[in-house]
């Protein structure tokens, strides 16, 4: 474990940093280049995958076996979020600033930091000269916080596995569900008329209040259903939009719906839910009309608890940071949904960082890295070696 130190890790993590990959608009090629030249001269052999958007690229390596299976796959997506106003920023977003023991900067926790760790982990299994069985791979895919098909592109390119890990900020808690998410857009229709004769016409502002707390209703309503491990349901009206001028009776009103959804449910039983509530607006009210229709979706997903993938990640990050992790499951959306839905690959979030992504002044704890990596070397020598 000497082999992981930890300067290294913090010079690739602040380079990592140092190339702004925001997406939107999506400039992940500056850090793909990187890593990809890196690796390289790491003794690599990695390799751009050019889809779904030729100008934007996601970089994979496969360090073989001597028998080419099993596999492990960690993954990690190299576009963060916009900084947003920079004056809110009291430290630069894209230096890599180093501070009491943590690194600053966008991308720091999300997830520059689980990318780090994975690069170093490989780079330490190659120079340590022990023969793996099974293959190690990496993947660094694009367009994750847009919800484009970046990781899902690398497992149709054939970049699979027996078992994934997605580095995504978890304070190195082993998450084996996540809920997923629909977004609905609904469009209440009135009948403009000039406000000084409202009753000439039908107010869409005042028919989409009956809508807004029937939402609210239906989310105390499958709130009741909780996994035990991603918490509740949750349906929230997140945007609105009504009104042509201060004189006219609104035409039309529109609501944007976000819908959060525990393992085990169905997103045709989800549907089926919104559709009811709006039938029963319309039975009560005639004048009641809307059209909606389902824009987002990001399916649940879930392994079994004690699934071999999970423990051994709880075994090691026990055995590293004396802590074992106890079962826990992600309230948000990550590639994870791609191994498991859609290959079949049973897989963790887990990485080091927390609470930090997204925010003003983001950063990770560098311990937490160094940690990441020392456990993903125990991890890949118990599965592959
Ligand atoms: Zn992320």
């Amino acid at each position: 474990m000497d082999l992981v130190k930890e300067e290294e890790v913090v010079e690739i993590l602040q380079e990592l940093i140092r190339r702004p990959s925001q997406n939107p608009p999506g400039n992940e090629k500056v850090v793909a280049e990187y890593i990809y030249e890196k690796m390289k001269h790491w003794g690599f052999e990695p390799k751009y995958v050019y889809k779904p958007e030729p100008n934007r690229p996601s970089v994979c390596v496969v360090y073989r076996g001597s028998e080419g299976k099993p596999r492990l796959v960690l993954n990690g997506h190299i576009d963060v979020v916009p900084e947003g106003d920079l004056r809110n920023w009291s430290v630069p977003p894209y230096e890599g600033v180093l501070k009491e023991g943590r690194i600053y900067g966008r991308g720091a926790c999300d997830m520059k930091g689980g990318i780090a760790a994975a690069m170093i982990a490989a780079k330490v299994i190659k120079e340590s000269g022990v023969k793996l069985r099974g293959d190690l791979v990496l993947q660094f895919a694009m367009g994750e916080e847009t919800g484009e098909a970046g990781t899902k592109s690398l497992l149709e390119e054939g970049f699979v596995g027996d078992w994934g890990i997605v580095l995504e900020p978890t304070d190195l808690k082993v998450m084996t569900a996540e809920k997923g998410l629909a977004w609905y857009h609904i469009n209440i229709k009135g009948k403009p008329t000039h406000a000084s004769r409202p009753e000439l016409g039908i107010n869409a502002i005042y028919k989409a209040l009956k809508l807004i707390s029937a939402i609210r209703e239906y989310n105390d309503e499958i709130g009741k259903r909780i996994h035990p491990l991603c918490g509740k349901n949750i349906c929230t009206v997140t945007m609105i939009r009504a009104g042509t001028k201060e004189n006219v009776i609104p035409e039309s009103c529109w609501l944007a719906i976000d819908r959060r959804i525990i393992p085990g449910e169905k997103i045709e039983q989800v549907d089926k839910e919104i559709e009811e509530i709006i039938r029963k607006i319309s039975g009560e009210d005639p004048e009641f009309k809307c059209e909606w229709k389902r824009v987002m979706l990001y399916e649940s997903a879930e392994i079994p608890v004690n699934h071999e993938i999970a423990e051994v990640v709880r075994k090691n990050t026990k055995e590293i940071t004396g802590v074992y992790p106890e079962p826990a499951g992600t309230l948000g959306s990550t590639d994870q949904r791609n191994f498991i839905n859609d290959f079949n690959i049973p897989a963790i979030t887990w990485g080091p960082g927390w609470e930090k992504s997204h925010e003003i002044d983001e950063y990770v704890e560098i311990r937490k890295v160094v940690d990441c990596a020392k456990i993903l070397v125990l991890t890949i020598l118990d599965l592959l070696k």
